[in-house]
């Protein structure tokens, strides 16, 4: 055993944690914290580990378990003087934080501070956010997006990337394709890219023939069954809304069958009750995320059973693993792609099938933030005032400012699995990103400070996602690659 290097990772006195031992059913496995990556050992193998604790590398170890470490920690790379380059290292992790710069990112315009719904978990007060309910105005919106587009244009970036968001953005429909006519004319040769959350309930023939057109991207929000969907997704007037958007949802599909929907997961739901519902209005892919409990209002828990079970989210993980797995081992794609098209699973399960891939790993996949909240997020409101996240708009504290003024984003690109107590010891860090800064600020009223239930989620998906993936042969992945549900390249996080 080469002790420098095993020095090297396993600094002993440092802050961050180094590496993580556990097992899942009779799989036992050692992560690499540094760069999530893992190997699987004998039992025997993590007893020895567990025996060496911080010591690791300072005596002699099996040639079983050398082998295991060797998996993963020894073909790092190194810098010219041969030295392993760590992860942690400071000049590495402020070169990877530099390259996280405000331009990078898109521009989440809040068209409309007024909705059509009254959903139970709504974080911004039934689209208004705390203030007074209201549309962009036209003037507002293209003083925002002349001072966009100038500002990319100064940057030579000939790009435009605009979220429509709400309240309900399109109950601002008119004010959306004035903004996308505008930038098609006076921007012909620039890239556009535009998306947009919707509740669906306004998709008219009209406007789906025109977001599709223009190629906008649509994300539904939509809770699945009629039961829960008329439960927690009320009509502002109290009435039911499932058959009043299913048919709408129909159309859309009809001619974007790839369509996103995203669920948000309350009160221990049953998931396949969710996908199942959402399976048969005809959404292919899903985005099932819990609510925040933190935000809820008091009267939720009241009118229902149980509050704050996350257990149900982790329980669909495996089993969806269980699924992912048969399947390939199958070679049944449709079947496959049925169980990996939810996003959360895709996303945590698509990184570690690259385990051998160490410098796609170093390079691209850790996250330093787990959005860019502050940095490359660009949110306005109503009035033209800017925030660092959607979920903040409303809150004064949090303001950015009128657009066109400068703003020090310094604090904001301090990043918590660097800062936070809870990260630095935290083996899932790099593939978290430190949750959702909102989350950490309405549960503890700290940004630094994590949702604990948020983390126990995180971390024991995390190991149900490298238990399934390690019972992967390579021939597997490489058909999985072949049929594209893998793609070859690593899938985007957040930068
Ligand atoms: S937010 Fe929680 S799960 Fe994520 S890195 Fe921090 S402690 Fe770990
Ligand atoms: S902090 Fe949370 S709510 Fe805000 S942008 Fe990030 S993920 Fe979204």
């Amino acid at each position: 055993m080469n002790n420098t290097a095993t020095d090297a990772y396993f600094p002993g006195n440092g802050r961050y944690k180094p590496r993580q031992l556990f097992s899942v059913g009779n799989r036992y496995f050692l992560y690499n914290c540094w760069d999530s990556v893992y190997a699987e050992m004998e039992e025997s193998c993590q007893e020895e580990l567990r025996g060496q604790g911080d010591a690791l590398g300072e005596s002699a170890v099996s040639e079983a378990m050398e082998k295991a470490i060797a998996r993963t920690f020894l073909k790092w790379p190194r810098d010219d003087q041969g030295r392993i380059i760590r992860a942690d290292d400071p000049a590495h992790v402020q070169a990877a934080l530099d390259k996280v710069a405000p331009e990078q990112g898109g521009l989440m315009l809040h068209v409309a501070h007024v909705c059509n719904m009254k959903c139970r978990y709504c974080y911004g007060h039934g689209g208004t956010f705390g203030g007074s309910a209201g549309l962009m105005s036209e003037e507002t919106a293209f003083a925002v997006i002349d001072w966009y587009t100038g500002r990319a244009a100064a940057q030579e970036k000939k790009q435009i990337d605009i979220s429509f968001m709400g309240g309900e953005p399109l109950m601002n429909f008119e004010l959306m394709k004035k903004i996308i006519l505008y930038l098609a004319e006076h921007f012909a040769d620039w890239k556009k890219k535009y998306s947009m959350t919707t509740n669906g309930y306004f998709l008219t023939d009209e406007v789906i023939a025109f977001l599709i057109e223009h190629e906008v991207g649509i994300l539904i929000s939509f809770d699945g069954p009629p039961d829960i969907q008329n439960f927690n997704r009320p009509l502002v007037n109290g009435e039911d809304s499932y058959a009043a958007i299913v048919p709408k949802l129909k159309k859309l599909l009809a001619l974007r069958p790839e369509t996103y929907v995203r669920a948000t997961l309350c009160n221990g739901v049953d998931l396949d009750l969710v996908e199942a519902g959402l399976r048969e209005i005809g959404f292919r892919k899903t985005f099932l995320l819990p609510a925040m409990e933190s935000i809820l209002p008091d009267d939720y828990y009241a009118e229902t059973a149980s509050a704050g079970d996350r257990s149900n989210i982790v329980r669909d993980f495996c089993q969806r693993g269980e699924k992912f797995l048969q399947a390939t081992q199958n070679r049944n794609s449709a079947a496959v792609r049925e169980a990996a098209a939810e996003k959360n699973f895709f996303t945590t399960i698509a990184p570690l099938a690259d385990n051998d891939n160490f410098l796609a790993v170093f390079s691209r996949r850790r996250k330093f933030y787990y959005c860019g909240i502050g940095i490359t997020l660009l949110v306005v409101d109503a009035d033209g005032v800017r925030y660092p996240c959607p979920s903040m708009v409303g809150t004064e504290k949090y303001q950015l400012g009128q657009i066109g003024t400068a703003w020090d984003n310094s604090f904001w690109r301090r990043s918590a699995v660097l800062e936070s107590n809870e990260c630095v010891e935290c083996f899932c860090r790099y593939s978290c990103g430190g949750g959702c800064r909102f989350d950490s600020l309405s549960v503890n009223g700290d940004l630094f400070t994590p949702n604990p239930d948020y983390c126990r989620t995180k971390r024991e998906t995390l190991k149900y996602a490298i238990y399934t993936i390690s019972q992967l042969t390579g021939d597997d992945i490489t058909w999985l690659r072949q049929e594209n549900i893998l793609s070859a390249a690593a899938p985007n996080f957040d930068f």
